[in-house]
């Protein structure tokens, strides 16, 4: 008996442990696998359909840059959670960077590493058209009576439990910043052909952006970073188990996740490898402190582009077009062959307030939605 006791009191112990952990997208899948079966098989199909999409594809990398439309909702009860516009531009500047390597701390990536640190090529902006095709700052703000959101509820993607409900996810990245339980910073749901209906990436916000309310060791906006990466089908560094996989060949084999501020090099020849350059705990999806964290490899990006073309299309041609003046955004060099709508019928009049393609001789095709 006293030893059953103990045991329990181990376990409850482990879950208060993992409680602290800085992601929950680990938690959040098993949550959705237990309330819907079939979701653990998409998953599983995933990586099949991942490593196939790469393999045959190796051009994937001169693809043009892709940029993701993001509505920001921030869902607050007191006034510091109100977080204000400049943090959420704060945070958006941040993604910019670190998709792109432009982060001026990537001078700290260990130069064995710097030949595969990527330029994700994948860029982010606040999207400028609602749902309903009219003008939007992408930020929405909904006053709410609940305390405290969490994974398991009450859920911030549900308008029942306090929170709101998401964007079209096909056509948006969704960001939740709310007060988040559980010791969590964030956590998203990763991609398949089965998208949750809360589709997105909830951050709490004490580590949203690098001003106002966000707090240090996590005040880099780093969470965001990371958990859209999961977003993009990306696994933590150690694949979640012991010296696991996380499907990505350039990241070296890292026994566990780390925490702080490593020196490098941290872990050498750990799992059995003959890896002297240790653990890349630096890489955006370990889970060390803002400051320390500074690279994205090739393989990650190659992933991250298989999640947007296998299971999110749409943010292909999605952009954010200022609209007011869609119509003279045009590009200059290459010529308008055609514009089509949603169902593929070439349209001669221009009708507002519905999504339209713009097919260029060069074989691209922009969506634009006119508006009066
Ligand atoms: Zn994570
Ligand atoms: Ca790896």
């Amino acid at each position: 008996m006293i030893k059953k006791k103990l045991t329990l009191l181990l376990l409850v112990s482990t879950i208060f442990i993992y409680a602290q952990e800085r992601c929950g997208t680990e938690a959040n899948t098993l949550k959705l696998i237990s309330k819907y079966p079939d979701y653990a098989k998409e998953r599983e199909k995933v990586n099949t359909e991942t490593k196939n999409w790469i393999a045959n594809l190796p051009n994937y990398q001169s693809k043009t840059i892709i940029t993701i439309p993001v509505v920001v909702h921030v869902v607050w009860k007191t006034s510091a959670q109100n977080i204000p516009d400049t943090q959420i531009q704060s945070q958006i500047e941040i993604l910019n960077n670190d998709y792109r390597r432009n982060n001026i701390d990537q001078i700290n990536t260990p130069g064995v590493w710097g030949g595969i640190a990527a330029d994700s090529e994948i860029e982010f902006c606040l999207a400028t058209i609602d749902p309903n095709g009219n003008p939007t700052t992408g930020i929405t703000r909904t006053q709410t009576s609940t305390s405290q959101f969490s994974i398991l509820g009450p859920s911030v993607e549900d308008a029942s439990s306090g929170g709101i409900e998401p964007w079209d996810i096909d056509n948006y990245l969704n960001i939740w910043v709310c007060n988040l339980g559980g010791g969590l910073l964030g956590y998203a749901s990763q991609p398949s052909n089965w998208l949750s209906s809360n589709d997105g990436v909830v951050i709490g916000y004490t580590n949203f952006g690098n001003s106002g309310n966000s707090n240090e060791p996590y005040h880099k906006g780093r969470t965001a970073t990371h958990e859209i990466g999961h977003w993009l089908n990306l696994d933590h560094i150690w694949g979640d188990n012991n010296c696991s996989d996380d499907n990505v060949s350039d990241t070296p084999k890292q026994e566990e996740d780390n925490y702080g501020c490593p020196g490098f090099p941290h872990n050498p020849n750990s799992c059995s490898t003959t890896n002297s350059n240790g653990d890349m705990f630096m890489n955006y999806m370990d889970y060390t402190n803002d400051q320390c964290m500074n690279l994205f490899t090739k393989g990650q990006k190659a992933r991250m582009l298989a999640a947007i073309n296998l299971y999110r299309p749409n943010l292909i041609y999605n952009t954010c077009v200022d609209p007011t003046n869609v119509i003279n955004m045009s590009t200059s060099n290459k010529k308008l062959v055609k514009i089509v709508d949603i169902l593929g019928r070439e349209e001669n009049k221009l009708n507002t307030n519905s999504p339209l393609f713009y097919i260029y001789d060069d074989g691209s095709v922009e969506k634009k939605i006119i508006i009066e």
